[in-house]
């Protein structure tokens, strides 16, 4: 039995998240104490609740402590089935992060599997759906994995209600990735999704967006959405690279002006373009597990965050994989998944 201590480093979802997918992947059993333990509202919310569900589902694993609020769990995983899933996390909850909780285990699977998802689709601390469609995916395919997803209708806080549809081909063996340039850019554009919210606000946050990075018109999209996805608004600018697609996002407010909205999104872009790193700081973690699943790997980025140093720590416990974190000059970190011999 694998024990993990949820507040390690980071201390967020990710940990239990990771523990899952890894569980589900080696067969391996778990308990995980003080979930969360470095968020304001610590325990299982309904996005990680629905996470340990589907997991259990996809695996016909056993659980203790599959409750609201609770702060401890033990996860014992049965064999992975490929199949037809439904999950709903019942709230704005992000349901991205509850298909990256399952998405190892069902690439392992001997037959293809759907997935309807439901929740939010486009929260703050979560990879946006469009980002999973852009920048994710298209590298786990460069792995060897095919994964679809369409997004059948946004959900925004605090209403949730989106859906996904997610298609999920099995892949016997993800082959290594290496990413050390991002390449030559191709093409940098912004988008704002309005739904329930007046199409000016995009408009005045693709304005910003515009005069601070120099983009042609053409670069520029206005999305409104049938009003009742709403209220919601984000703003996504994504580049597009010989060899990658990062994209940064921000989220309107009531409250929040949207030329503060574009500020945020473009001061993200900015940090990312100046870098000059391929992977930027939210792809960074979230490409360890499969770098680890391939048993090597590596990619250059900026100075790790603490989301990626704890997945690492995560995968270490399950995986005989270790991370190098080599520091190169100018805040570049090259990031080596290293089987144990
Ligand atoms: P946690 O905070 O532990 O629940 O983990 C959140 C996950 O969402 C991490 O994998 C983050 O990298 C990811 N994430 C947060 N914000 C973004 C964003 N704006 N774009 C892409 N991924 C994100």
């Amino acid at each position: 039995m694998i024990e993990l201590d949820g507040s390690l480093g980071e201390g967020g979802g990710q940990i239990l998240r990771s523990a899952l997918s890894l569980a589900m992947v080696t067969g391996k059993p778990f308990r995980i104490s003080r979930i969360r333990a470095g968020r304001p509202r610590p325990g299982l919310l309904r996005q990680h609740l629905t996470a340990v569900q589907a997991a259990a589902a996809v695996c016909g694993g056993t659980v203790q402590g599959a409750e609201l609020g609770s702060v401890a769990l033990e996860f014992t995983p049965g064999p992975v089935r490929a199949g037809d899933y439904s999950f709903a996390v019942g709230s704005a909850g992000s349901c991205t992060l509850v298909l990256q909780t399952v998405l190892p285990a069902l690439l392992q699977a001997s037959a293809p599997s759907t997935l309807e998802l439901s929740g939010g689709t486009h929260n703050p601390f979560a990879p946006p759906a469009h980002f999973l469609q852009r920048s994710f995916l298209p590298l786990l395919a460069r792995m060897g994995a095919q994964v679809d997803i369409e997004i059948v209708r946004c959900g925004f806080y605090p209403a949730g209600g989106g859906a996904l549809r997610v298609r999920v081909s099995p892949c016997a063996a993800l082959a290594p990735l290496e990413l050390m340039q991002r390449g030559a850019l191709v093409r940098l554009h912004a988008e704002s999704l309005v739904a329930g919210v007046p199409a000016q606000v995009a408009r005045r946050e693709l304005a910003a967006v515009q005069a601070a990075l120099g983009l042609a018109d053409e670069a520029l999209a206005v999305r409104e959405l049938p009003q009742n996805q709403g209220p919601g608004n984000a703003l996504l600018i994504t580049c597009e690279h010989e060899h990658l697609s990062e994209m940064v996002s921000a989220f309107g407010e009531r409250g929040v002006s949207a030329e503060k909205v574009a500020a945020q999104a473009v001061r993200k872009m900015q940090a990312y373009m100046q870098s000059g790193a391929a992977v930027g700081e939210h792809l960074a973690d979230q490409l360890l597990l499969p770098l680890a699943l391939a048993g090597s790997g590596s990619f250059a980025t900026t100075a790790p965050s603490q989301h990626t140093l704890t997945n690492a720590e995560v995968i270490a416990r399950f995986l005989p994989v270790d991370f190098r974190f080599e520091a190169l000059p100018a805040g570049a970190t090259v990031v080596r998944a290293l089987t144990r011999p």
